[in-house]
């Protein structure tokens, strides 16, 4: 052994001292790989040094050293692992865990995929030839593969000697158990980000506003793991009917409609298989297993620069309520285990999330109606009662006064007419309630023209007393709904009757039945005390009465109309009024045709 070589020998291993102390100390993994490669180049002489990390079946070119300008590029640069440790370890020679391929046993088609230094080649049988290639795979401790060094332009060009095979040698399990403590580091600070991201969007519970608390939880989700972009949908509630909605860290969402429903689709089917994996995604390759919503992923991930990501349901047990995708670009790393588990509670936590801040507010919803139920069954108890004393009031005076001076004509009359008032309301009443409880009808076909005769023929003498014109325009061909045979006739008895008994004396009441659009349409139109804007807003509230003191002097309940669009509406139809005080209005129903309904 040369005295100049014990110096090399001991530059090394100082060189070799030092890396390996810097290495664990720092905490960087692309630092530490980068310390291992300028090591080999700096201190053991070589020209090129190149890492890759295995990552699955994959090697990601991480890392390399040397002077070489074009070697650059060579950075995440991915190859099939087989193609490598597989194929060029199978025909080369061991040195220790060195692996080394002389080029004249390379086949031609390796020979394409490999880096070739710019060198002459010599006829020097010990001369590195510029395709000789060498490889120092890198081990954990527990002889796990977890990555491969390829070195190039060995000191002077040489084929390395035994001595510097046992260098490198002694520098690639440095660098292999350098590498696994980096890696452990990575992954432990990995999941105590993660751990912390998961913990702050626990910590959501108890918001009231789901957007700001998922802008919250994918702002988390993004500072804690490498990402292109975040996106968080939440699915429409049926329901409640919200609209569907997105954001994203660091941008702000582009997904529109019609791709949510493709991937909503995906993942409900997966759901329903019982699969709620998050599923991973890679771009280059175009490998989407088991996505039917591939395409639009693709587009919506290219927006992003994406080359892969993950989508993960967003969700509680089986049900589906939103997604989760995070997307990464090239230079980002592939997910490891670790990040797929806790994308995947990440998604459940905000299914959490969505389930309880809709909980909460159909909660406050229910509870809203429910107090202004409790107010409108005082109101109604009150109006009712009032509704009740009056005539009664009334029947009870005239009563004594029959009592006290005989029977006098115009008690009779008072005494008929209340309680006639009383037997309104208390129909009227029972009308209201057997209405409020029905939800389905005896359906039957009806002529809406034969409907309107029968109602006018029965208003035709409290028509003529009152000096009030009345009209039929009668279709050309019978207009025919499928109704029920006693509650929409009622309907039409009261627009009509409420139009006799709202025009005074000289007017005129035009009634006409016609088909428009798959429905069928009565207008009942009079040219009578009309009703103003402010009471048009509660014209179809129960015990709603105008406040035109005119229309007051006329006897009548406020239930009439409550009760006819109940009914229009249990056929699937509606009632509309357009009016102007001291002009007139027109009433207008509608319900679906017989065949369309
Ligand atoms: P009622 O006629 O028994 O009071 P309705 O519910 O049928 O009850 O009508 C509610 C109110 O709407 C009536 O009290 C009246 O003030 C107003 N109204 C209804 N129809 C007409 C009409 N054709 N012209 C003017 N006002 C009307």
């Amino acid at each position: 052994m040369t005295r100049s070589f014990d110096t090399f020998r001991a530059d090394v291993v100082r060189r070799l001292y030092e890396v390996i102390s810097r290495v664990n100390s720092s905490a960087d993994l692309n630092e530490v790989l980068q310390e291992i490669a300028q090591g080999v180049v700096e201190g053991l002489r070589y020209g090129v040094a190149a890492i890759s990390r295995l990552e699955g079946d994959t090697l990601v070119m991480s890392t390399v050293a040397g002077d070489e300008v074009d070697l650059a590029e060579l950075v995440g640069r991915r190859t099939p692992a087989e193609n490598v440790l597989g194929r060029e370890f199978s025909i080369a020679d061991h040195w220790g865990i060195l692996r080394f391929v002389p080029h004249d046993r390379l086949p031609p088609e390796q020979i394409e995929s490999l880096w070739v230094p710019d060198l002459e080649i010599s006829d020097d049988p010990d001369a590195w030839h510029p395709l000789d290639a060498l490889y120092a795979p890198l081990y954990s401790s527990t002889g796990e593969l977890l990555g491969n060094m390829a070195v190039d332009l060995p000191p002077d060009n040489k084929i390395p000697n035994r001595e510097q095979r046992e260098l490198l040698e002694m520098f690639a399990v440095q660098a292999g158990l350098a590498l696994e403590n980096a890696q452990r580091r990575d992954s432990l600070s990995r999941q105590v980000r993660l751990g912390e991201a998961l913990k702050q969007l626990a910590l959501l519970a108890g918001h009231v506003d789901l957007k700001s608390a998922l802008e919250e939880a994918a702002n988390a989700l993004s500072g804690a793991l490498p990402v292109a972009q975040v996106v968080v949908r939440c699915f429409a509630d049926n329901v409640e009917d919200h609209e569907d909605y997105a954001v994203g860290a660091p941008h702000p969402p582009r997904a529109p409609a019609d791709t949510v429903d493709l991937v909503r689709a995906d993942l409900v089917r997966h759901a329903a298989q019982g699969g709620q994996r998050p599923h991973l995604f890679s771009l280059p390759d175009d490998d989407f297993p088991g996505l039917a919503s591939a395409p639009v992923i693709r587009q919506q991930s290219e927006l992003f620069g994406g080359s892969h990501g993950l989508l993960a349901p967003v969700g509680v047990d089986r049900e589906v309520l939103g997604y989760l995708v995070v997307l990464r670009d090239e230079t980002q790393p592939r997910f490891e285990p670790e990040e797929v588990d806790a994308m995947h509670e990440a998604g459940r936590e905000l299914g959490r999330l969505v389930r309880d801040v809709r909980l909460r507010r159909t909660e406050r919803r229910l509870l809203a109606e429910l107090r202004e139920l409790d107010r409108y069954k005082g109101e109604l108890i009150a109006t009712i009662s009032h509704e009740l004393k009056t005539p009664l009031t009334s029947i009870i005076g005239h009563t004594e006064l029959l009592e006290e001076a005989g029977v006098q004509p115009t008690s009779v009359g008072a005494i008929s007419r209340n309680a006639a008032r009383l037997d309104r309301l208390v129909t009227n009443l029972l009308n209201y309630s057997r209405i409020q409880g029905r939800h389905e009808l005896q359906r039957v076909p009806l002529d809406l023209g034969e409907a309107c005769h029968a109602s006018l023929e029965m208003l035709r003498i409290q028509a003529q007393t009152a000096d009030v014109d009345l009209h039929l325009v009668e279709p050309q061909t019978p207009v025919r709904v499928l109704g029920d045979a006693e509650e929409l006739p009622r309907v039409i008895d009261n627009l009509c009757s409420n139009a006799v008994k709202y025009t005074p004396a000289g007017g005129r009441i035009e009634v006409s039945v016609r088909a428009v659009n798959g429905r069928g349409e009565v207008r009942v139109a009079d040219t009578g005390l009309g009703i103003s804007s402010h009471d048009q807003m509660h014209l179809f509230s129960a015990f709603h009465r105008s406040t035109n003191p005119q229309a007051l002097t006329i006897p009548g309940t406020g239930l009439g109309l409550a009760i006819s669009r109940t009914i229009a509406e249990l056929h699937g139809g509606d009632i509309t009024v357009e009016s102007e005080l001291g002009t007139g209005s027109v009433f207008t129903l509608r319900v679906p045709i017989a065949g369309d309904a």
